[in-house]
């Protein structure tokens, strides 16, 4: 690897303008130390920073660029439609298109609203969910990321996590209140939870396999225990499928674990790259949204054409060729069985999750469902690993408490680089 000058002096001249040199916390590498990468370019599997070094790519964009960066028939799209003008304020075919295309895909959505981020997503299907039922509390999980609206700032994953934010200067105490929290996996505590806060409860969110505190997966029973406790209590349960739809399945969660939501939010692979969000679910519920309703939700750019043809143009080829999610899981689990093997060949604590094209590696004796055993890993060793791989070109989510994020334009021969790296990192860091 060339050194980084260009970055380096890029993140000091960042940091005279832009609060900590970066627009969104994690990229800052804080959490693992030095300095953050600058990209100037990137395709297919690989980035370019502003020195030139190439990396195979693993964070995708966090998500978006689940078929490789630039992918041609997305960027034609998108030059095609720029010349039309880049926004209109005014209703398209496009949006009529890609509502319906989502409907054709997901499961219970039955109405849709596009936004501009996972963010507004979120917050916006907890306004619905507050307005459906009138009631005001929701019940969230520890080491979820829901956006930083100000009812999801409260034990936050992701940057909050990564950071150890406790609580968040800003959001007032009344708004975080009304936000219950209980450990992910642990469904005696939500019963617990709705038994004390009786007809309170507006919803319940959940990510239905969770991305921000590293991967963790639900355990058997824990994704329909929620159902049923919705059920019986009349509580809107809203999955935040923000990482994990058009990932995972077409369908997402919803359609690979067979459990049903009544709200759902979108992002990420939604947009191919562009600000894109989306929530949507049970007609009944989606009808309290204005004008159809009184729960007011607008956005300028909501729906915007140049955002809408580049996710439409994405979620179309995943949904004709269903070839394409199968190949990115397989060379998940090629990597998993690959990182596996170096893992326990040099014998320190580790444990991988995965689901699908989701994978993390802690370094941790126990087995890590939730907030607390990830926090309890050794997530110095995985400063270490961050770096030692960073340095043999391996770009990984800069925080144990992140997802790594898989894109089919990984080759074979990538996977084999990424786990004979592994191997190496290993070895120089134990
Ligand atoms: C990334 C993420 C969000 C927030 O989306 P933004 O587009 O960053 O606002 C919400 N929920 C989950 C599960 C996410 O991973």
């Amino acid at each position: 690897m060339n050194p980084i000058h260009n970055s380096t002096a890029l993140f000091a001249r960042a940091q005279a303008s832009i609060p900590g040199g970066v627009n969104s916390p994690v990229r800052a590498f804080k959490s693992v130390g030095g300095t953050p990468l600058f990209i100037n370019k990137a395709k297919g599997a690989y980035l370019f920073d502003e020195d030139n070094n190439q990396y195979i790519d693993y964070i995708a964009s966090w998500g978006p660029m689940i078929l490789g960066h630039a992918y041609e028939p997305v960027v034609k799209a998108i030059q095609a439609q720029a010349v039309y003008s880049t926004s209109y304020g005014a209703p398209t075919l496009l949006e009529v298109k890609m509502a319906e295309l989502i409907k054709s895909m997901a499961p219970n959505v039955d109405l849709i609203r596009m936004v501009s981020s996972g963010t507004e997503a979120c917050m916006s299907a907890v306004r619905v969910a507050r307005g459906y039922t009138g009631r005001n509390k929701i019940i969230k999980f520890e080491g979820c990321y829901h956006g930083h609206a100000d009812s999801f700032l409260v034990k936050a994953g992701s940057g909050v996590a990564t950071f150890n934010i406790q609580s968040v200067p800003g959001v007032t105490a009344g708004v975080a209140n009304d936000t219950l929290t209980c450990a992910y996996n642990d469904l005696a505590a939500v019963q617990q939870l709705v038994a004390t806060n009786h007809d309170e409860i507006a919803a319940i969110i959940v990510e239905p396999v969770a991305g921000n505190m590293g991967c963790i997966l639900p355990k058997e029973g824990f994704l329909e225990g929620l159902r049923q406790i919705c059920d019986d209590h009349q509580i809107v349960l809203i999955f935040d499928e923000v990482m994990t739809g058009f990932r995972l399945a077409l369908g997402g969660v919803q359609e690979k674990l067979g459990v049903n939501a009544d709200l759902v939010t979108y992002g990420k692979v939604i947009g191919a790259g562009m600000p894109v969000g989306a929530f949507g679910g049970k007609r009944h519920i989606m009808e309290v949204v204005s004008p159809l309703g009184n729960v007011y939700q607008a956005g300028t750019l909501s729906g915007n054409p140049v955002a809408m043809i580049a996710g439409y143009t994405l979620l179309s080829i995943l949904k004709e060729q269903p070839n394409l999610l199968a190949e990115l899981d397989a060379k998940s689990l090629y990597l998993k069985q690959g990182l596996d093997e170096v893992l326990k060949a040099s014998g320190t604590p580790y444990v991988i999750n995965h689901l699908g094209s989701m994978i993390s590696i802690h370094f941790s004796e126990h087995p890590v469902t939730d907030f607390a055993s990830a926090a309890a890993a050794n997530n110095d060793l995985f400063k270490q690993f961050f770096h030692a791989m960073l340095k043999r070109g391996i770009y990984l989510p800069p925080s144990a408490f992140e997802s790594w994020f898989l894109n089919n334009a990984l080759s074979y021969q990538d996977l084999d680089n990424t786990i004979a790296a592994a191997k190496d990192s290993l070895k120089e860091i134990l």
